[in-house]
C-alpha cells in the first residue's frame, strides 16, 4: 500500500479499513468513516458543481465540530486550499484574509452570517457561501455551549449540511498532491499582522504521520479536541493525526471547562494537546478528579510556554504528565516534542522545562545575531529545518526571503540547547524586556509567579519607566477562593529573583486576556 500523501488519501485508507468506526463524536452524534466519506465527497461535488477550481482557496470559520470537519475533507477533496480562519476574529481581520487569501469559497456559521459576515464578504473575492448550523449531528443541546438558536434558512447562502446530505461524487482528478497548498494559515496574532504560512500536504502528513505513530497510544484511539482545530496543532495533532490512525475524534464546540470534564467521563479519550491555559483552567476546577484523567495514555500541551510548576501540581494531582511540544504555525506545529518513555528535563540554571527534542529528520540550530551556531547552553535565535517546515508564506516574497533564508525558519525565538539535545525556550525575542540595559526575560519572572499557590495566569511584560527606560510589570489572575495582594507577589519575586528582574508592578485581574487558541496576549496587556 503506498503511504498516504494527503489526509484525503488517509481517509480513504481509514474507510477501507474501519469504515464503521466512529470517526466524529459531538454530544450525542456520531459519524462513521463511511458517513464522512460520502458526506465530505456530497461538499466537494458541491464545490465543484458551483464553479470552484483546483488551487481555489475556501475559507473554513467554525468550531470543534463535524461542520468544520467536513467542509475541510470537502474542499481538499474538490482540490481547493483550505483557509482555516479563527472563528473569534473580528470583521476587520476577517476581511483581510478573505482579501489577501483572495478567497472564493467561505464555510462558516449561520450565526456569524447573520451577525457580520455578510457584511464582511460583500465586497470581497468570496462567491460561494455555505452556512452551518452548529447543533446539526447531535441530539443534545448541552446549553453551556450549544445554547443557541437555530436560525432561518439565510436565503443568499446555502446550508452545508443539507448539501452534505444531499450526496454526490467528488470531482474526479482533483486529489491532492504532496507539494500542493493544504492550508493557508494566518498565524495566530499574538504579534502584527496576520501572515498566511501555506503549510503544504507533505508538511501537514509529516507531522500527522509522526504523531499518530510516536506516542504510544492503542489501536482505535480515541482523540479529544482540547486545541481549537482552527489552529494548526488542533488541525495537524488532533484532527490529523487522529485520521492516520482510524481513532475516534471527540469534539465538543468550543472550550469549557466544565463540558471538556465530561467529555472525559464519557468518552475516555487516550490523547489530547491544549494550551497550558487549557490545564490551568481544568485544574482550578474543584470537581476535577483523577479518574477525569484515568483513561489518558499521553497529554500534551503545545504552543505557549508550560511553567514546570504547572506539570507538578498537575501530576500530583491527576496523575499524567504534560508533556510539552514545541512549534509554530511555520513549522506545521510541533518540530519538537517529549517521546513518550521520557521526562523532559528542568534547566537547573534557570529552572525552564524542556520543549523536547528534534523531531525526526528535523534539525534545530540556536544561532547568535551573526549567524554563528552557539555553544550548548548558550542563548541564541531557534531555527529549523526539516519536512514540516514550511515552503513560505502565501504571497509574501519579502517576508518568506526574511523569515525563510535558504528553507530554514527563523523562529524569532530566543532558546538554547543541552549538550543531550534538549531544546529549551528562554522566550520570543521581541518580548524581551530591557531594565536599565539588563535583559529581563518574562518567562523566567512568570515560571516563578506560577510557583506561588494564589496564582492561576501570569503574564509579564515591560512598561516604559523614565528611570530604567523599561520596568517588569506582571499581570497575575487568581485561583478562585486564593487571597493575595500585589505587594506580597512582588516580595514574592523579589526574594527568588536578580533585583532587576521582579516585578515592580502588579497588577490582579479578574482574567487574562487570551487568544482562541488560549495563549495569554501580552500584547494586549502591554498596551493597556
Ligand atoms: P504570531 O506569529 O502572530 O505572533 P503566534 O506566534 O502565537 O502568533 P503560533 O505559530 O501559534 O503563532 O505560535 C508559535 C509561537 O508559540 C512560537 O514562536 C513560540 O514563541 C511559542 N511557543 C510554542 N510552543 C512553545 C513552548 N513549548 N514553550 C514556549 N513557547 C512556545
Amino acid at each position: 500500500v503506498d503511504p498516504a500523501d494527503s489526509l484525503v488519501h488517509a481517509l480513504r485508507d481509514a474507510v477501507a479499513q474501519a469504515p464503521d468506526r466512529t470517526f466524529l463524536a459531538y454530544f450525542d452524534g456520531r459519524i462513521s468513516y463511511r458517513e464522512a466519506d460520502e458526506l465530505s465527497d456530497a461538499v466537494a461535488a458541491h464545490l465543484a458543481a458551483r464553479g470552484l477550481e483546483r488551487g481555489d482557496r475556501v475559507a473554513v470559520l467554525l468550531q470543534n465540530s463535524p461542520h468544520f470537519v467536513l467542509a475541510v475533507l470537502g474542499a481538499w477533496k474538490a482540490g481547493a486550499i483550505v483557509v482555516p480562519v479563527n472563528p473569534m476574529y473580528k470583521s476587520g481581520e476577517v476581511a483581510h484574509v478573505l482579501r489577501d487569501g483572495e478567497v472564493a469559497a467561505l464555510i462558516c456559521s449561520d450565526r456569524a452570517w447573520e451577525a457580520y459576515l455578510r457584511q464582511t464578504a460583500a465586497g470581497s473575492p468570496v462567491r460561494i457561501v455555505l452556512t452551518a448550523c452548529e447543533r446539526d449531528f447531535q441530539t443534545r443541546d448541552d446549553p453551556r455551549v450549544l445554547g443557541f438558536e437555530r436560525l432561518p434558512r439565510a436565503q443568499d447562502a446555502d446550508d452545508l449540511v443539507a448539501v452534505a446530505r444531499q450526496g454526490g461524487r467528488a470531482p474526479e482528478g482533483r486529489s491532492p498532491r504532496p507539494q500542493d497548498i493544504a492550508l493557508i494559515s494566518y498565524t495566530s496574532g499574538t504579534s502584527g499582522t496576520p501572515k498566511g504560512a501555506t503549510n503544504t500536504h507533505a508538511n501537514v502528513m509529516h507531522n500527522a504521520e509522526r504523531q499518530a505513530a510516536g506516542l504510544g497510544l492503542p489501536e482505535a484511539p480515541v482523540y479529544y479536541a482540547l486545541a481549537p482545530l482552527f489552529h494548526i496543532t488542533g488541525m495537524v495533532c488532533q484532527f490529523g493525526a487522529c485520521l492516520v490512525g482510524a481513532g475516534t475524534l471527540v469534539l465538543t464546540y468550543r472550550f469549557e471547562s466544565g463540558v471538556v470534564l465530561d467529555a472525559f467521563a464519557e468518552h475516555r479519550p487516550h490523547y489530547t494537546v491544549g494550551p497550558s491555559t487549557a490545564y490551568m483552567a481544568l485544574a482550578a476546577r474543584p470537581d476535577a478528579t483523577r479518574e477525569h484523567f484515568a483513561s489518558f495514555v499521553n497529554l500534551s500541551s503545545g504552543g505557549a510556554p508550560v511553567p514546570p510548576a504547572l506539570v507538578e501540581a498537575f501530576r500530583e494531582r491527576f496523575g499524567p504528565y504534560i508533556r510539552v511540544g514545541y512549534g509554530l504555525t511555520e513549522c506545521t506545529a510541533p518540530c519538537a516534542s517529549v517521546p513518550p518513555h521520557l521526562q523532559a528535563p528542568v534547566d537547573p540554571v534557570s529552572g525552564t522545562l524542556s520543549v523536547g527534542l528534534p523531531g525526526a529528520d528535523t534539525v534545530v540550530r540556536i544561532l547568535d545575531e551573526q549567524g554563528a551556531e552557539v555553544p550548548f547552553g548558550q542563548h541564541g535565535e531557534i531555527v529549523v529545518r526539516g519536512p514540516q517546515v514550511v515552503p513560505g508564506y502565501w504571497r509574501r516574497p519579502d517576508a518568506t526571503a526574511e523569515t525563510f533564508p535558504d528553507g530554514e525558519l527563523r523562529t524569532g525565538d530566543i532558546g538554547f540547547m543541552d549538550e543531550r539535545g534538549w531544546l529549551y525556550v528562554v522566550d520570543r525575542k521581541k518580548d524581551m524586556i530591557n531594565a536599565s540595559g539588563f535583559k529581563v526575560w518574562p518567562r523566567e519572572v512568570e515560571d516563578v509567579l506560577y510557583t506561588h499557590p494564589a496564582v492561576r495566569e501570569a503574564a509579564v511584560v515591560g512598561v516604559p519607566d523614565g528611570y530604567r527606560g523599561e520596568t517588569v510589570k506582571a499581570y497575575i489572575s487568581l485561583r478562585p477562593g486564593a487571597e493575595t495582594d500585589p505587594g506580597e507577589l512582588a516580595a514574592y519575586c523579589k526574594e527568588r529573583l536578580a533585583a532587576y528582574k521582579y516585578p515592580r508592578q502588579v497588577e490582579i485581574l479578574p482574567d487574562l486576556p487570551k487568544t482562541a487558541s488560549g495563549k495569554i496576549l501580552r500584547r494586549e496587556l502591554r498596551s493597556r
